[in-house]
């Protein structure tokens, strides 16, 4: 692991040394935005101790410099002005930087840093999960997995292949991402039944909490777009399509009464959409639709498959963990340049 980190740094620093970052960069301010998706930003002890999956997390230090860095060298689109113009070709790269799910370290560290730096960010919620502790599964299950016998793991999952911790929790979480939620329920309460003492391990966790109402309206009047990520982070290709429509339509509702303003952004819940759900997020009155795939945002890209790059620590780092200028262009721009779009 640690060795494919080191080689990725090395390649970066390379495409960098070599000039062709460079051309992927103008690549991309010729033909379109980058939209970023960020998820949590945390201190030292809390990064550390996080029971959130690696590919979510990023230092409140490295999101420091990388939002000065960005807003020094690029154009950042505030979402709420809707979809950029394509007028004229920008002189500059342009992106634009979101986060999915609502975590209170989004309000205590994530929001302060980029308003200070005049730096608009959007963040999509789930008004139905808003304001509770351990709100989505895959960390709650990532914690009882980790205080969880390998012997009990594997009587649970017998056919899960024997692998480090961190792969297993992995493999769980997107085993469980394709169930039925009702399913998924009944395999986490037999989690917690082999997994005593969990209580303990989540008190570790302050931050491991969505935004309140109270502090999304806060930081939404300091300039913060809001968009949906549906009422309850379901699948929505997964749940019945009357279920998911609802799940469009009331987390809309929600956002709108709480906050008195329109809300026509919607970021699917672990970026799965198709045909269908895209037409029940036209349909529920949404204008702008995100997902995860990786590339870049054209004149040509339907409005509700837009894509999206997820960024977190080891894709904005050095081997040493500071951040790395070569590291952020090579998955900001090269990896969305060489991609077909
Ligand atoms: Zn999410």
């Amino acid at each position: 692991m640690q060795i494919t980190f080191v080689l990725r740094y090395l390649r970066a620093c390379l495409l960098r040394a070599c000039g062709l970052l460079w051309l992927a960069k103008r690549r991309i301010a010729k033909r379109g935005v980058i939209v970023l998706t960020l998820h949590r930003v945390l201190e030292n002890d809390e990064f550390s101790s996080s029971s959130s999956l690696p590919a979510t997390l990023v230092h409140r230090k490295t999101f420091q410099r990388l939002i000065a860095w960005a807003c020094d060298r690029f154009e950042i689109l505030d979402l709420k002005e809707g979809a950029p113009s394509w007028d004229a070709t920008a002189s500059r790269p342009r992106i634009a930087i979101t986060f999915d799910d609502g975590w209170l370290d989004n309000y205590e560290f994530a929001e302060p840093i980029a308003t200070r730096a005049h730096c608009p960010i959007t963040i999509f919620v789930c008004p139905g999960i808003a304001g509770i502790r351990f709100p989505f599964w895959p960390e709650r299950v990532s914690r009882l997995l980790a205080n969880t016998s390998d012997a009990a793991v594997h009587r649970i999952f017998p056919d899960l292949p024997n692998a480090g911790r961190e792969q297993t929790i992995e493999a769980v979480i997107a085993r469980m991402k394709e169930m039925t939620p009702e399913d998924r329920d009944s395999w986490i309460r037999q989690l917690e039944d082999a997994a005593p003492g969990r209580q303990t391990l989540e008190d570790r966790e302050p931050l491991n909490s969505t935004m309140t109402w109270e502090q999304i309206r806060e930081i939404s009047h300091r300039g913060v777009a809001i968009g949906s990520h549906t009422l309850t982070h379901q699948i929505l290709t997964s749940i019945p399509r009357d279920i998911a429509s609802s799940e469009l339509t009331t987390s809309r509702d929600a956002i709108e009464a709480n906050l008195q303003q329109s809300c026509v952004m919607l970021a699917y819940p672990n970026g799965n959409h198709d045909a269908g759900i895209r037409e029940a997020a036209r349909a529920a009155g949404y204008r702008l639709a995100f997902a995860n795939q990786r590339g870049c945002w054209t004149n040509k890209t339907d409005l509700f498959q837009i894509p999206r790059i997820n960024i977190w620590e080891a894709k904005l780092t050095t081997p040493r963990g500071r951040f790395s200028q070569a590291m952020a262009e090579y998955y900001l721009f090269w990896q969305p340049a060489t991609a077909s779009i």
